[in-house]
């Protein structure tokens, strides 16, 4: 099947695009959940049959430091696999492989929240570490997980199902994600056209009004879209020792999404509405993550600063931020900070964000990140377009989370529409702050009519040259949630 465009290739170029012959392997994968000696979750036995009868070369974690936490590897006989330093070598064997990885002494062991921790008696692991894959693992080929829980609860990632099995592919590892395991209370909420499965982990301790704000959150995002740009997503509660509500969350994509929030006690007085107080705003933040298509890491400015952009829009055009005053105190609170670090780091704009995380330039690369989003957003307004279109158009354009892409790669990829007029705008946004500390936004600031005093007390000019702007970007979304199957109908 040649289109005619391939037809005036050379030979070589069509031999390129001939198919590859069929090698895609299907491994089936049975994980059973076991206990540990005080009846809490321990580990997983996992049970790797080849459906072609072909087994791959080896068995490997995609985290090479989860080596040290297998505890057997054997035939169906029960006679031991060779190990060697990668993992479990298995191309000779005639059968089915049988793998047990003790999860929890792994996560007691690591304590690292990037990769596993110990919540209570619950364990929150990601899938690099318990779900070794086969070897070589090809682009089209996949493992069908199936779980069988005994008696423990799970939240694992994957979406797509195959035959009552998870359907998992190369790509669930090119991306961070988490699962958990242990006996904890699953809450199913419809939101924003969403379904999301929030697990309370540990002893279920958390702010009584989580769900509500969640689904709150999740609403406030699918005005961006229509819908929530995922049809599931699993939300991960872990209860700590400290007083605000709210007190960090992440996102994680690999084989579909997944939402980690820190929670704390909630102090008793607290006021619902006060979203600083209670840290709501994270809630948003980190959902609204799920509105652009993965960044990579060095280009945190993009990512990071249109989620930090859109945390307190969305809850201005929700209604959760009373007022617009409230909103542009919070987005100049805001820059304000993220001017502060970048004096304290003397880093540029670029180099905060490339090196955000072994910096900790969080605040300068966030801030930074929303300080082009607003320059963006004027100068896109003023062309009739927003950086709502953009993000719409990134979506459409990249519907599915399988790898991270640079920020240049993103914005070039748009080229028609009112997306690509933001898109330009953002593009010079960056091009012109990006060797200086921090984008100069004071002059915008004024002719949006945000009116600062000596005090940071924030008031609102209607005669300013671009008040009109201003109104329309905190303006609420009046066209009603539409189907998810608009969005992925569009070109
Ligand atoms: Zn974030």
């Amino acid at each position: 099947m040649l289109a005619a465009g391939c037809a005036t290739g050379s030979a070589p170029e069509r031999a390129a695009l001939a198919p590859p012959p069929t090698s895609a392997r299907v491994l089936d994968v049975d994980v059973t959940l076991l206990p540990n000696h005080l009846d809490a979750f321990g580990g997983v036995s996992l049970r790797y049959c080849p459906v072609d009868g072909v087994m791959p070369r080896r068995l490997r974690p995609e985290n090479r430091r989860a080596l040290p936490f297998l505890v057997a590897a054997t035939d169906e006989e029960g006679r031991a696999l060779p190990i060697d330093d990668d993992g479990v070598r298995t191309r000779e064997l005639a059968g089915c492989a049988l793998l047990t990885v003790d999860v929890a002494r792994l996560a007691d062991t690591l304590d690292d929240k990037d990769l596993a921790q110990r919540v209570g008696d619950d364990v929150i692991a990601t899938p690099d570490l318990w779900l070794w894959r086969p070897e070589p693992f090809a682009a089209d080929a996949r493992v069908r997980v199936r779980l069988e829980r005994a008696g423990f609860d799970v939240a694992v990632p994957w979406v797509d199902v195959e035959g009552g099995r998870f359907v998992v592919g190369p790509q669930a590892f090119a991306l961070k994600s988490d699962a958990a395991f242990g006996r904890f209370a699953t809450e199913e909420l419809d939101a924003g056209g969403a379904r999301l499965a929030l697990a309370r982990l540990d002893d279920g301790r958390a702010p009584a009004a989580l769900s509500r704000w969640l689904a709150q959150s999740a609403h406030a995002v699918a005005t961006v879209h229509g819908a929530f740009p995922e049809p599931r997503l699993n939300v991960l509660v872990v209860p700590t020792h400290v007083a605000r509500p709210i007190v960090v969350g992440f996102y994680s994509r690999g084989g579909g999404p997944t939402a980690l929030f820190y929670v704390g006690d909630a102090a008793a007085d607290l006021d619902d509405d006060d979203l600083e107080a209670t840290g709501r705003w994270a809630l948003t933040h980190e959902l609204a993550h799920a509105l652009l298509p993965p960044v990579k890491s060095e280009d945190a400015w993009l990512n990071e600063g249109i989620a930090t952009w859109y945390q307190d829009l969305l809850a201005r055009r929700t209604g959760m931020l009373p007022d617009d005053v409230a909103y542009w105190t919070e987005l100049v609170r805001g820059l304000r900070t993220g001017r502060d670090r970048s004096d304290d780091d003397r880093l540029t704009v670029a180099d905060a964000s490339r090196r955000m995380h072994a910096t900790g330039a969080y605040q300068h690369t966030y801030w930074a990140g929303v300080a082009l989003a607003l320059l963006a957003e004027v100068e896109a307004q003023r062309q009739g377009a927003s950086v709502d279109d953009l993000v719409r158009a990134l979506r459409r354009r990249f519907p599915v989370d399988d790898q991270a892409r640079d920020a240049r790669t993103l914005l070039h990829a748009i080229a028609e529409g009112r997306g690509a007029v933001a898109a330009r705008a953002l593009e010079r946004a960056f091009d012109r702050n990006k060797d200086r500390p921090w984008p100069d936004v004071d002059l915008v600031l004024a002719e949006l009519g945000v009116v600062v005093d000596g005090a940071g007390t924030v008031t609102l000019d209607e005669r300013a040259p671009l008040a009109g702007i201003r109104r329309a970007i905190t303006r609420p979304t009046v066209a009603g949630l539409a189907p998810l199957a608009a969005r992925a109908s569009e070109p």
